[in-house]
């Protein structure tokens, strides 16, 4: 077994790291306090065929293993998790499901524009009364001839509401014990974007609750088979939580390359404070979770690429690498002291957007409930 990139992994890694590096990283503070990412970037990132990765060239994709989607995220994560989520959830809740679970007709009409960056597409699962209980939701999509009126609430929907954002997929009730998917083109009467919503991080990412109103679509919406919206979207869950796992790399790599290169030069007591055990133990901690974090990631990634049932290895990849994150956000804040608590340093924006990394594509109680029914535990 050799899950380690190969050189073509990492000269492709190298590149979206120096255009993360120039491309995005002289705006991050800026787009952060605007609340707001422009369309160029998500237009440059397709440019350079990110949005198209792990897709089929057919379709406009570049044919690229899973491990190759996981090394981008990381690399734009680590420069900023706003331009990470959104390239993530552009690809995995966007373009995935359409890929996955629809027709041609249907691929060929929207993939084009996604997989391009010209385009974004939104994941509608999550609903008021029903998020790690996705199965209780209440949507309904009722048939009136052949087509489909939606009447229900979605809620924290990321890229739902961005000037290209090109549709949304969500669940619906087509019956009392049957959830299928649903293609809602933006613009759809009867879909409103509710206002972007006020976040404790992640705040040049797109989110927005989303309402259907008497939402009348065709029948060319419905999404793979009647009935089986609920598990097309648990397993499009399962790739995205490995691409979680990557962007929560990307953030503890930032951490641990920020908190280093302060401990080399921050004076005290006579010296840079990285001579005291103290920070350089906890700098040996952090390096140590961020290649554990990195080997759980390619490794489930691995298992993806290679045909391999990886639901479980997914989840142990998103728990651990997100908790470390977290964790790394608290180490690296420490170590620069009262700086750290300033906005312009690099670890205070990290640290406000490294939680959401334990709750966004299943918490972390979800990823422990995943492991241990694995385990064969008959937990509820
Ligand atoms: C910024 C942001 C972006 C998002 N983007 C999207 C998106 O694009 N599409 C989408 O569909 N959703 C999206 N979400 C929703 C996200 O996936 C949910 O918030 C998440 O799944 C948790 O659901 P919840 O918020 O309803 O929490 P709840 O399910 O209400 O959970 C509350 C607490 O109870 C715990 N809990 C619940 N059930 C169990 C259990 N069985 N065992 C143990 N503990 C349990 C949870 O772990 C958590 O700690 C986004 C959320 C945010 C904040």
């Amino acid at each position: 077994m050799d899950v380690r990139p190969s050189e073509e992994h990492i000269a492709f890694q190298k590149s979206v790291r120096d255009f993360a590096r120039s491309e995005i990283a002289p705006h991050v503070a800026q787009w952060d306090e605007a609340g707001r990412l422009p369309v160029e970037i998500v237009h440059a990132m397709g440019d350079l065929g990110l949005f198209g990765l792990p897709f089929p060239e057919e379709w406009g994709g570049s044919g690229a293993d899973f491990l190759s989607m996981c090394l981008a995220i990381e690399e734009i994560g680590r420069v900023d998790q706003s331009v990470g989520i959104t390239l993530s959830a552009g690809v995995g809740l966007g373009a995935s499901p359409i890929h996955r679970f629809g027709n041609d007709e249907q691929r060929g009409r929207w993939l084009p524009d996604l997989l391009a960056g010209r385009a974004l597409a939104a994941f509608g699962l999550t609903e008021p009364d029903a998020g790690s209980d996705a199965r209780a939701t209440t949507t309904r999509a009722r048939a009136a001839g052949d087509r489909w009126v939606l009447n229900g609430a979605k809620a924290f929907i990321t890229n739902s509401g961005t000037p290209i954002t090109s549709l949304v997929t969500v669940t619906a009730k087509t019956a009392e014990d049957e959830i299928s998917a649903f293609i809602v083109p933006a613009g759809t009467p009867g879909l409103s974007v509710q206002p972007p919503l006020r976040k404790l991080g992640w705040h040049a990412s797109d989110t927005h609750d989303v309402a259907l109103e008497d939402c009348h679509v065709g029948p060319d919406a419905l999404l793979g088979a009647i009935g089986s919206g609920f598990k097309q979207f648990l397993s499009i869950l399962d790739d995205g939580r490995i691409a979680i796992s990557a962007l929560a790399v990307g953030c503890a790599q930032a951490c641990l390359d920020a908190a280093l290169e302060y401990a080399k030069q921050r004076p005290a007591f006579g010296g840079p404070i990285g001579r005291f055990q103290a920070v350089a133990f906890a700098l040996a901690d952090l390096a140590v979770a961020v290649e554990n974090a990195r080997n759980l990631t390619y490794k489930a990634a691995w298992y993806k690429d290679t045909g391999q049932p990886f639901r479980e290895a997914a989840a142990m990849a998103k728990l651990y690498s997100t908790e470390s994150a977290v964790s790394a956000t608290r180490t690296a804040t420490q170590i620069f002291g009262g700086a750290g608590f300033m906005e312009e340093s690099p670890v205070a924006r990290l640290y406000r957007d490294a939680k959401i990394l334990e709750i966004g594509e299943g918490t972390s109680e979800i990823q422990r409930l995943v492991i241990a029914r694995g385990l064969g535990l008959p937990v509820g």
